[in-house]
């Protein structure tokens, strides 16, 4: 049985549509970006230095030459990472005007170690040139977003917070803006005494920067035949952030246990340990969602992980302080969009889905995709040029084409297809590729999607920790430490068939990081309040839509 068996009714085009509010109710901005992450902030900030310089084009802008709407309660309120940042993109987008010793970051990776762990060894192995962090510094992305948008808001962006993009406003075969979210309806729909209605928002230029999954972007990949030839496939990451005793002095990844190496479970991943400072730690465990267990829980792997003698000497005496979940698009260069442009329309970072698996690197990726897709942008908005004609932005593919982005995700264009084989054989194929540039094995591997694969089912769960409440930890005390505040009465916002088998329906209950499922007699029951949006039912086999605006984690430190 496969998720891709029971998937929901889901119809892109109920997400697309002309405007409707009366012309002289909708609300008129110049550019339009969605999403306050990475890819947004520095699109909204690199649009600002080139406005800066020629006022008669923010002029013709009107009174919001660039406006950025975000979901979640303020920005960096859904932003999690690891997070390890190359600067490279921040160099460029802050040239001249702030240096990186001037961004929040906890400091440069001074050392760095990889393991091959076993239940209870740590083999010590070299870095693999793909994982090496030399020059990057360690950062929380939710603070880095958070000042990435005064950086954005002092450039003269607006930003939205609390507004989720909910439909994408298209006509005549072009962009023209997106509708934002109701607020302030009922489990059935109705309209509460707080009800607000949501607003069409148009724009001469709309750029989707939602990250993972994002869900107008599907849409619109779908309306305008971008889609590449390979789907995309994810992995889940959860993470905490522990107060600790005493400094961890370097950056650890580790492969290996809790994952199981043989072919037929599709287990690929691995654990990343960053410290954070003098006296934090962050640690998590991110895994491919091609795997086939239905009682496999990345939610339960890190707690098991913590248990292992390496991990638990690094937290003892500490205290868990925040926690979090979010899903990484993990296709890279094999699942790219055919084109990242459409009319009236941009696609950067995490949606686009320009990760680098191996070096698990999306971030510096997105700020160099948001800044060319605001320089494409600029460029279309000048006296004679038309945004909206087909083409006219096509020079963001161009400039994507021709940066470090691409020439990145190129030479690892294969690495996780190849892990589809097992750990060892895929490990092999990993290093071929990594010695030769990409060039070895020739040719492309085909990517199977997540809901493809044929569930199986294992005691796997049966050695997962209890939760002790000091290192090892339930789902929900999970959820209340990501800060969670969405509604109980809000309209559901998870798609998913109810009548499914007993088998899917404990997939999902294990899956899910938060518990919002509920393996039961006949199906599976529903707590969407609990959802901190990580995005995994979309890939196996359900649909996250976004929710009312302002709700879901409050990530501060993630
Ligand atoms: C566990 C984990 C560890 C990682 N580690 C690293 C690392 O160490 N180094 C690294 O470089 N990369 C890492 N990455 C990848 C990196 O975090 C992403 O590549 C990067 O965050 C992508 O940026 P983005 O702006 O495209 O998307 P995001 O960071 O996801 O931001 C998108 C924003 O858009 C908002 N949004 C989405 N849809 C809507 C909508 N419809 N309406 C309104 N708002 C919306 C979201 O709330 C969010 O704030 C990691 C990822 C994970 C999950
Ligand atoms: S309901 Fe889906 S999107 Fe929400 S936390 Fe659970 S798996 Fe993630």
């Amino acid at each position: 049985m496969r998720p891709a068996d029971y998937l929901p009714p889901f119809d892109p085009r109920d997400h697309i549509g002309a405007p409707t509010d009366p012309e002289d109710e909708r609300i008129e901005v110049g550019v339009l970006i969605v999403g306050a992450g990475p890819a947004g902030l520095a699109c909204a900030i690199r649009l600002g230095q080139l406005l800066e310089g020629a006022p008669e084009v923010r002029e013709r802008l009107g009174e919001v030459p660039v406006a950025v709407l975000e979901k979640g309660k303020q920005p960096g309120s859904h932003l999690l990472s690891g997070a390890v940042v190359n600067p490279r993109a921040l160099r460029r987008l802050f040239k001249g005007r702030k240096r990186i010793d001037e961004l929040p970051f906890y400091g440069p990776v001074e050392h760095e170690s990889v393991y091959f762990l076993t239940p209870r060894r740590a083999l010590r192995i070299p870095t693999p040139p793909t994982m090496k962090n030399e020059g990057n510094v360690v950062a929380s992305l939710s603070q880095l977003g958070r000042w990435l948008a005064e950086q954005a808001e002092e450039s003269g962006a607006m930003i939205l917070p609390e507004t989720a993009a909910v439909k994408l406003l298209a006509a005549d075969g072009r962009v023209r803006g997106v509708r934002t979210g109701d607020k302030g309806r009922g489990r059935e729909g109705q309209e509460l005494g707080n009800f607000e209605p949501g607003a069409d928002l148009v724009a001469r230029v709309t750029v989707l920067a939602e990250g993972t999954q994002g869900h107008l972007t599907g849409v619109a990949l779908n309306r305008f035949g971008l889609a590449g030839e390979n789907p995309q496939v994810w992995a889940l990451g959860v993470k905490e952030v522990w107060k600790v005793a005493r400094p961890l002095n370097r950056v650890i990844h580790t492969m290996g246990w809790p994952l199981r190496a043989a072919a037929k479970y599709r287990e690929f991943g691995g654990s990343f340990i960053y410290p954070m400072g003098e006296d934090m730690v962050t640690l998590g465990m991110v895994v491919g969602l091609d795997y086939r267990d239905v009682e496999l829980s990345v939610h339960d792997l890190l707690q098991e992980l913590k248990t292992h003698p390496l991990v638990r000497r690094l937290l003892e005496g500490g205290e868990r302080i925040a926690w979090g979940a979010k899903t990484i698009p993990e296709g890279g260069f094999l699942s790219l969009p055919k084109r990242l442009h459409a009319p009236g329309l941009l696609i950067c970072g995490d949606g686009a889905g320009l990760v680098n698996v191996p070096a698990l690197k999306g971030i510096h990726y997105a700020i160099e995709s948001g800044s060319l897709a605001a320089e494409a942008a600029f460029a279309a908005l000048q006296r004679g040029q038309t945004p909206s004609t087909p083409g006219a932005l096509a020079v963001y593919d161009d400039a994507l084409r021709q940066s470090f982005v691409w020439k990145d995700l190129q030479e690892v264009r294969n690495m996780r297809q190849a892990f589809g084989r097992g750990f060892w054989l895929g490990g092999a194929l990993a290093g071929a590729m990594t010695a030769t540039k990409g060039h070895f094995p020739p040719g492309n591997t085909r990517t199977e999607r997540d809901v493809d694969q044929e569930l199986i089912r294992t005691d796997r769960a049966q050695s997962y920790p209890a939760p002790d409440g000091t290192l090892t930890f339930d789902r929900l005390s999970s959820v209340f430490a990501s800060g969670n505040k969405t509604r109980d009465d809000q309209p559901n916002h998870i798609v998913i068939r109810r009548d499914v088998p007993p088998e899917l329906a404990r997939m999902w209950e294990r899956m899910c990081p938060a518990q919002v499922y509920e393996a039961g007699g006949d199906g599976v029951a529903v707590t969407p309040s609990n959802c901190v949006q990580c995005g995994a039912i979309t890939a196996k086999g359900g649909r996250l839509t976004p929710p009312e605006g302002g709700s879901g984690p409050e990530y501060t430190l993630t």
